[in-house]
């Protein structure tokens, strides 16, 4: 049976974050036909819509209220619910960001539904829905299946691939009223502490340095590396907690979760609380001068080495290939 599907844009910095096309691409399958309708809040979302409509969305609603030019976990949270309630999809999805995991928990309680969060992989047959989703800090997985109810999930960004952009396809971009009450936060500027560059967990290429990286300046000669590869920087809470690196670039259990194509971790030890957050790297490449390494253990290539030497080689053969 065919199925109505709503699916969270996600905007950051005047653009649309990867996931909101990879959820979109979830929600077709889904929708089985039916229809798939995306949400888009903010002060940028009507100059987005249409590109939501490219990647595959049949309808864009844009909620509009001044208290929702930024994001606000109370304001995206009741202008989703009414949403939700003028549309009554069959399911919702939206991206497994900080942004998606803080507003998805609060949906679905005032929603009293269940939900899937942490999705990496999608399976329908019928009416019967497959999620898979890693458990125990992803030493395992899980497969949930759903045959009726209302289908709650967020999806893992770097998972499902998105559909390719249709610069043909139209569709109707609807603005909606909606109330907004009773916030405890007015944003009222959203100063960002890194401007461009490419976030960490969308990044199919990252590049990742821990305490053997020894400094802040240390960390120049990943940024070289990952340039190269049009990859991030992204580092252990060793790194972090020396003052190396900032904590929003933190892989692991307490920090982000990344499954980037690539994963190159310089200088980190391996400790279990960092492998949960890259351990389902597709190809994970390890540079580290102790051989007894755990980090060696989840990589599927490594080298027993000095980062400070073996880096800059990977950056000078990879600068002839990229060129
Ligand atoms: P170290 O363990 O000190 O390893 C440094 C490595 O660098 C060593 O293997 C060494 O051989 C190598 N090295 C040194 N010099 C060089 C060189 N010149 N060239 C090559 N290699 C070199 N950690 C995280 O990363 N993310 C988390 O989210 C996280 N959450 C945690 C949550 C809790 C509740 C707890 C208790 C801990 C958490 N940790 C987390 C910390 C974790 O246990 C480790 O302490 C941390 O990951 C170690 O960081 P590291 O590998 O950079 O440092």
């Amino acid at each position: 049976m065919s199925k109505k599907v709503l699916v969270l844009g996600e905007i950051r910095q005047g653009e649309l974050r990867q996931v909101s096309f990879e959820a979109i691409a979830a929600a077709k399958q889904i929708a089985n036909g039916g229809e798939v309708v995306a949400v888009l809040i903010g002060s940028e979302a009507a100059i987005l819509a249409n590109t939501m409509i490219q990647y595959g969305a049949d309808r864009v609603v844009i909620p509009e209220h001044p208290h929702l030019q930024n994001y606000t976990s109370d304001g995206y949270t009741q202008a989703i619910i009414q949403v939700v309630e003028a549309e009554t999809p069959e399911a919702i999805i939206l991206g497994h960001t900080s942004m998606g995991k803080e507003i998805s928990a609060r949906i679905a309680a005032k929603l009293k539904a269940g939900l899937i969060s942490d999705v990496v992989d999608l399976e329908v047959n019928g009416d019967e829905m497959a999620f898979t989703r890693p458990i125990y800090s992803g030493k395992a997985f899980e497969k949930k299946v759903i045959k009726d109810g209302l289908i709650f999930a967020t999806i893992r960004p770097n998972n499902i691939s998105s559909l390719d952009k249709d610069a043909s396809r139209t569709g109707e971009v609807a603005f909606i009223d909606v109330e907004i009450k009773d916030l405890r936060t007015i944003v009222r500027d959203v100063i960002c502490k890194t401007a461009g560059g490419v976030d960490l967990t969308e990044a199919k290429i990252i590049v990742s340095g821990g305490r053997g990286v020894k400094s802040q300046e240390g960390f120049t000669v990943l940024q070289e590396l990952a340039d190269v590869l049009g990859g991030a920087v992204g580092a252990s809470r060793g790194a972090c907690d020396a003052g190396y690196s900032d904590y929003s670039l933190q892989v692991g259990q307490t920090g982000k979760v990344v499954t980037p194509d690539l994963y190159i971790a310089c200088g980190i030890s391996g400790a279990i609380q960092h492998v949960a957050g890259m351990s389902n790297s597709k190809v994970i490449v390890a540079i580290n001068k102790d051989p007894e390494a755990p980090i060696f253990n989840v990589a599927d290539y490594g080298i027993v080495g000095d980062l400070f030497e073996v880096v800059p080689l990977l950056t000078e053969e990879f600068k002839k290939i990229t060129v």
